[in-house]
């Protein structure tokens, strides 16, 4: 449902990516690992066309996401994206902040969307904060209805950007197991992130990305046997 074919993209004089190419088959679950500045936030930007790519191509859900005349509404219906500040509307409930977009961007009715609202909370296991405003919420607890907002508006593919990094660790586990479970689930993701054990222990596949190419990609035994001496500095550095 993903590919990515040799993709470039530079800022300025800055190339961050320089010829990445993978792809993601449906149900699937890909982690992007490597230092600050590797190029990992632009590759999943890209997916989303919330960056343009120089070269390159990339298509998701069957939409060309590099033709000048894609329907970016259509591409965002299918990709859903959560960054690692959630952007909850502080002054609506966390259930009003899930109904919005399936309300106004895909016509639910009210019924609709409160049945949906309903199911995604508890998907995230927060059936009982419905009421709540985001200030009511632990960082952990709003990070979910984030996912929950973003999961309400029924994509194909979800892409987490470093979703737990704001988070201490009891916070991070609740935010890890959500998108565990939605992993066992068969969504179809792909993840930025520092945590290694989800990485090694959850993703089919992990891409080590280093100075814009994908270094090494493989699955658990790349985290046990890393091949190159940046995958293991990488790794040993305990970031
Ligand atoms: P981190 O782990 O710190 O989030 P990253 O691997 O996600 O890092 P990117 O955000 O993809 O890194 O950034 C890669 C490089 O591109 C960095 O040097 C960054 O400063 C630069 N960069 C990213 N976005 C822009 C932008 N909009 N304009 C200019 N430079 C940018
Ligand atoms: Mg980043």
């Amino acid at each position: 449902v993903i590919q990515l074919e040799n993709v470039h993209k530079s800022f300025g004089a800055l190339k961050v990516l320089d010829g990445v190419s993978f792809s993601v088959g449906k149900g699937e679950v890909f982690a992007i690992i490597g230092r600050s500045g590797s190029g990992k936030s632009t590759a999943l930007r890209c997916i989303d066309r919330l960056e343009k790519i120089d070269q390159g191509r990339i298509r998701v859900c069957g939409h060309e996401v590099s033709d000048p005349k894609l329907d970016l509404r259509q591409l965002r219906r299918d990709v859903g994206i959560v960054f690692q500040s959630y952007n909850l509307f502080p002054h609506l409930t966390a259930a009003e902040n899930i109904a919005l977009a399936p309300r106004h961007s895909k016509g639910k009715t009210r019924a609709e969307a409160k049945e949906l609202t309903e199911r995604v909370l508890a998907q995230v296991g927060l059936s009982d904060k419905a009421g709540s405003y985001p200030e009511q919420l632990s960082g952990g607890q709003q990070q979910r209805v984030a996912i929950a907002r973003s999961l309400a508006m029924e994509p194909q593919v979800m892409l987490f950007d470093e979703v737990t990094s704001a988070l201490d660790p009891q916070l991070t586990g609740e935010v890890l197991k959500v998108m565990a479970d939605l992993a066992a689930g068969g969504m179809t993701m792909v993840l930025v992130t520092h945590e290694m054990a989800f990485a090694r222990n959850v993703a089919n596949t992990t891409l080590f990305m280093h100075k814009g190419r994908i270094h090494e990609q493989g699955g658990r035994e790349m985290f046990d046997r890393p091949q190159t001496a940046e995958l293991q500095q990488f790794l040993g550095s305990g970031l």
